[in-house]
């Protein structure tokens, strides 16, 4: 073969799926992977609810991540989704990049779902994450629990943070060289497959998360109800020269929206000042932000709700 005559021959592409437990930090790695913020992150579990598709191109390959939902237990119907989304993810992928805690012993979460990727015959590279939250004195032990844990399979083992960034050019070089070969498939600048108003409503989601606690972070959506550019005129008005964002946040109780909007809306106003701030460094200009909060019962067992919400179905 003269495969080496032509570079278009070399180059590889293919998609990958982030697969693991809840919190294990897939979103965290997706940035980290393609340099800038896509997914949102947060300390509270089962944060991701769309499957993102994130874009990382190098001169020799390019491959399209795709941040699952972690697997877990589903408890009501946006569980179901979520693990439906999941496993449906598996099932398009060239490749899977399988998360695993490293700073934690395996758990039985661990166990089902390196047994529901054996069933499968797709490529696997298995990355210990948070390797910066354990002492060096721990490493080997660290791992050989992951050895057994994964056991006879032949899946390739790394470490890396996500955080830190410390292994990641290692997982990339890993994956690139498990990826088919095959055509560039997004434009080179391109880094997620997401219209900006979902990444606008996961940014003002992910301020929710961080803010408030207990019952309120899976009890909400967020939905944009209208993006504009708002020209510079004569009349003062703090929207002038800015792109403006009015959203929406639906919570399922009464209790909750007195919480989001807070003492003399308080809460409301820092979690819009938070969104706005970061909303900011995405479009790369100024942002009014003007927030409602509306209370839907139950909108999570609410097929059409969710299909709204962009949750999709099978
Ligand atoms: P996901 O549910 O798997 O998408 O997890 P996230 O990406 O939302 O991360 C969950 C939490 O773990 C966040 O608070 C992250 O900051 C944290 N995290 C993710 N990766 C690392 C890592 O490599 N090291 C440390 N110390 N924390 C991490
Ligand atoms: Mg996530």
């Amino acid at each position: 073969m003269d495969s080496l005559s032509n570079p278009s021959d070399t180059f590889r592409s293919g998609f990958v799926a982030l697969i693991g437990r809840p919190n294990v930090g897939k979103s965290t790695l997706v940035n980290q992977l393609v340099g800038e913020k896509v997914a949102i992150t947060s300390p509270v579990a089962q944060t991701t609810r769309n499957r993102l598709r994130a874009i990382l191109t190098t001169p020799k390959a390019q491959m399209v991540l795709v941040d699952t939902p972690g697997i877990h237990k589903p408890h009501h119907l946006l569980g179901e989704r979520l693990v439906q989304s999941a496993r449906a993810a598996i099932g398009e992928v060239d490749l899977v990049l399988l998360l695993l805690e490293g700073c934690e012993p395996p758990g039985r979460g661990d166990a089902f779902i390196v047994q529901l990727l054996r069933q499968q015959q797709l490529p696997v590279l298995v990355a210990l994450n948070k390797w910066d939250r354990v002492s060096e004195t721990q490493h080997d032990q660290a791992e050989e629990a992951y050895r057994q844990l994964l056991a006879d399979s032949s899946w390739p083992l790394m470490r890396c943070s996500a955080t830190s960034g410390e292994g990641c050019n290692g997982l990339i070089e890993a994956l690139v060289e498990q990826l088919p070969q095959g055509p560039q498939l997004y434009p080179p600048e391109m880094i997620c497959d997401q219209p900006e108003r979902v990444l606008l409503a996961e940014l003002i989601r992910e301020q929710v998360l961080l803010h408030t606690r207990e019952e309120v972070p899976h009890s909400v959506a967020v939905s944009i109800d209208r993006v504009e550019e708002m020209p510079v005129s004569n009349k003062r008005s703090a929207r002038q020269g800015r792109t403006a964002v009015l959203a929406t946040v639906l919570v399922e109780r009464k209790s909750q929206k007195g919480i989001l909007i807070g003492k003399g809306g308080s809460m409301l106003k820092t979690i819009g000042q938070g969104a706005r701030l970061q909303m900011q460094t995405l479009i790369d200009g100024p942002v009014y932000l003007e927030l409602f909060v509306k209370v839907v019962p139950d909108w999570r067992c609410k097929p059409a709700r969710l299909a709204e919400l962009g949750y999709e179905g099978k």
